[in-house]
């Protein structure tokens, strides 16, 4: 694959899943560029040689991220846009308030729609563009206890479905890719918080959560990196609306 002379933009590029897509998307040869709040982990992204720059932003502040993305690609537009920013807060219906749900969907769906927002125009003028929403299994899925991410993940996909349609003939494609329980810091904090709610060691508390997976593992952000530098290449531009599963083939 090479990415050569296209410019990407990986919301959320500063660690995790993000990091990895950023990292092997600039391997590819790509120009990549990278959004988030914590300035010290984004520096230490370009640092590592996994991006070539960052700026910071809360994605769901529409004015702050369009400014972010404007500074970045001010000499070059965005080819790629990366909507992979994103985060889960667990707890059951009865007590996810109505402010619960408008902050996972503020953070996943609105994130995920300024990101779009910004990069499509100018995608649609050139005739070329690839827009990707890391979303989730919990897009497909329903999971106990996070109604409202899984809420917001649905929703995530209804956008891609309905966005792609829109832009069918303009040389965007949409997509999403979807990951099962992934090898990060989201995974670490809600094993963290099974242990602290439950008592039960982080052993047990993982190996439970990996028993969704048939293979029995968590993913790693590496493979879903790969699956979002295919969408990215020339050969997949007749890939759009989709959500791709890389879930072990939970379901
Ligand atoms: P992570 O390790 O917790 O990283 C989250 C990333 O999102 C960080 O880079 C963070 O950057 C950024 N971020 C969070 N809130 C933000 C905001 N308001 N504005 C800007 N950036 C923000 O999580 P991850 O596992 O890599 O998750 C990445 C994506 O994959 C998310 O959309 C998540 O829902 C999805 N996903 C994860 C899993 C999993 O099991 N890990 C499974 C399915 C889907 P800063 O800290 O710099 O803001």
């Amino acid at each position: 694959m090479d990415l050569t002379g296209r410019h990407a933009l990986v919301t959320g590029g500063g660690r995790g899943i993000g990091r990895a897509v950023a990292a092997v998307l600039k391997t590819a040869g790509a120009r990549v560029s990278i959004i988030g709040r914590n300035a010290a982990s984004l520096q230490a992204a370009v640092s590592d040689d996994a991006a070539d720059a960052f700026a910071t932003a809360d994605v769901a502040d529409e004015a702050a991220l369009s400014a972010a993305m404007q500074e970045l690609s001010a000499d070059q537009p965005f080819d790629i846009v990366v909507a992979n920013a994103g985060g889960v807060e667990t707890g059951p219906f009865m007590r996810s308030d109505a402010a619960r749900f408008r902050r996972m969907l503020e953070l996943n769906l609105i994130g995920t729609v300024n990101a779009f927002h910004a990069a499509l125009p100018g995608m649609s003028e050139r005739g070329q563009g690839r827009l990707i929403a890391i979303a989730s299994t919990a897009g497909h899925r329903g999971y106990p206890y996070v109604s409202a991410y899984a809420a917001a993940k649905h929703a995530v996909i209804g956008l891609v479905r309905s966005l792609a349609l829109e832009t069918a003939r303009t040389g965007v494609t949409v997509n999403a890719v979807c990951p099962g329980y992934t090898d990060t810091d989201m995974v670490a904090d809600s094993l963290a918080a099974i242990t602290a709610k439950t008592g039960r060691p982080g052993e047990q508390a993982l190996a439970e959560l990996v028993k969704a997976n048939p293979q029995g593992r968590l993913i790693a952000p590496e493979e879903v990196a790969a699956a979002v530098l295919y969408l990215c290449g020339p050969a997949s531009g007749a890939i759009t609306g989709q959500s791709i599963l890389i879930n072990g083939g939970e379901f």
